[in-house]
Order: C-alpha cells, then structure tokens, then sequence
C-alpha cells in the first residue's frame, strides 16, 4: 500500500457545504433555495435570537433540521472568543448550547466564532486555551474566517475550521469552476485527498446588496454533480472523524470499522467500503 485517501459516502470524492450566521430572517429564504438545489447547510445561531419575535421561529428551526440542514452555536452574546477571559469565554459558549438544545430538544455540537472570533486576542486570551475549553464544552468543530484559498482541504485542526471563501468573494465563481471540473481520481497519485468546497456568510448581506441572484449562481455551480456529497458541517465533520478513527492492522491489509455509519476509501485507486462493525480484509 502506498497511498490511502478517505472517500466521502458512496465513495464520492467531493463535498460542498455552507456555514450561515446570525439567525435573521433572510436564513429561511436561503433555507429554500438550498432546498430547491439539493444543497446543505449550517445555520449558527446565537442563544439570545432564539424565540424572540423577527427571528426565525423554533419550529422553523425544527424543520430546518428535518430537511437536513444543521442548526449550530454563534454564541450567547455574539462575542468574540479572542476578546473574552476563558471564564466568559466558557459562559458564552455553555450558555448558548444550553439554550439551544433545549429549544431544539437534541445535542447540539457545531459552533462559529462570531464576530473578529480568534482573530485577534485581548485580555489574555489564547487560542490553546480556547481550545481546550471548546473541547472540554464537547464543542465538534468551530468554524473561523479570512482564510480564504483554493487548496479545498479538510481541516487539520476542527477547531480552526477555514472556509473556502465568503460568498462575496471576488474569485467565487472561478473557485467554484476549478473545483467542480476537478478530477480527484485522476491528480496526481499522490494528491488524490478529498476535496470540499464551503462557503459562508450572512443570508442578510444578500438583502442588503439586493443581488439574491448571486446565491442562485454559486447553488447552481456547485449543485447536481454526482461525485459530491452535500452535506451540513457536523455531516462533514461525524464521517471524517469516523474514518480517522478506523482501526488498522500493522500491514494494512485488514480494518475494523467501530462507528455506526459505513466508510468509504481509496487504497492506490482501489475504492473500498468498510460497513459499521465490519472487520474487512484488502
Ligand atoms: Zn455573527
């Protein structure tokens, strides 16, 4: 064995996603053109917008939920991580998934810094520290910004999560031609990893900029190819965390899949799947 790539569901080798925030009203428009393109998505919310009149009502929240999309954390008071001692840095985090579960009735795991986020850190904040306490919090994943790149990589560190670009970049559509005319099979042998695009932003902005036109055109770049997965990020975040923790044996040739959903992969361009509690050999 020389070169080994997780593979998305049905061995798929592509994923989209999207990450939207504040929980205002334009969400449940956006909520229907996704809808309508076969597109998912994750809406972060912050605990004091949850049911507050000119907000998205819970059991809007509810359905959102039903149609596949995720409904994650954007703090209790919409502050920044990097601003806040760990003590209030804990409270804004513990309250909001509080709150939210409650709400929604389930666990609820996805966070997004809100606003400058680990962007910068005041009053002793560090990012280790922040870190620590989101991993204490049972916090999966926390989606940062201004990351901005066309490498299209799974993140290394989920608490660092970098989305691809936010919608109002200049070079979207671009990005989103070489992903989707990207052939992962056939790179290089050595960079066939799975590639995901992920977007982000505030469905308000395209209110503000009047251009509801422009969510169209990155849905209908992005939608209906069959080697992409759509998916919200805890989605994302449940497979590749199951497939990290398969278990191997020393010469590669046989593994134990101990997670609940079947696990696609690639061993030098042979594509496998390993079913929940299955021990397979190669
Ligand atoms: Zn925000």
């Amino acid at each position: 064995m020389k070169y080994k790539f997780m593979r998305f569901p049905e061995g798929k080798t592509k994923a989209v996603t999207f990450s939207y925030d504040d929980n205002g009203m334009s969400d449940i428009r956006m909520r229907e053109v996704f809808d309508k393109y076969g597109l998912k998505g994750t809406f972060n919310v912050m605990s004091y917008s949850i049911g507050v009149e000119g907000r998205p009502s819970t059991d809007n929240l509810k359905e959102a939920i039903a149609n596949g999309h995720e409904i994650a954390l954007h703090g209790a008071h919409h502050a920044a991580l990097g601003n806040l001692r760990p003590i209030d840095g804990i409270k804004e985090v513990l309250e909001c998934r509080q709150v939210v579960e409650n709400a929604l009735g389930r666990i609820v795991r996805g966070y997004a810094y809100s606003d400058s986020g680990i962007g910068k850190m005041l009053n002793g904040a560090s990012y280790s520290d922040i870190k620590q306490y989101l991993s204490d919090l049972d916090i999966a994943y926390a989606r940062a910004i201004s990351g901005d790149n066309d490498r299209f990589l799974i993140p290394s560190d989920w608490h660092a999560w970098m989305p691809t670009a936010h919608h109002t970049n200049p070079g979207i559509m671009k990005m989103i031609e070489k992903f989707v005319s990207m052939d992962v099979n056939k790179c290089y042998c050595g960079e066939r990893q799975p590639r995901l695009f992920f977007v982000w932003g505030h469905s308000f902005e395209f209110d503000n900029n009047n251009n509801w036109e422009l969510l169209d055109e990155i849905c209908e770049g992005l939608s209906g190819h069959e080697d992409t997965w759509y998916a919200s990020n805890i989605d994302i975040y449940d497979y590749a965390t199951a497939y990290d923790r398969l278990v191997w044996s020393v010469d590669n040739k046989r593994v134990y899949n101990p997670s609940l959903m079947p696990v696609w992969f690639d061993v030098d361009g042979k594509l496998y799947c390993v079913k929940s509690g299955e021990t397979l050999e190669l």
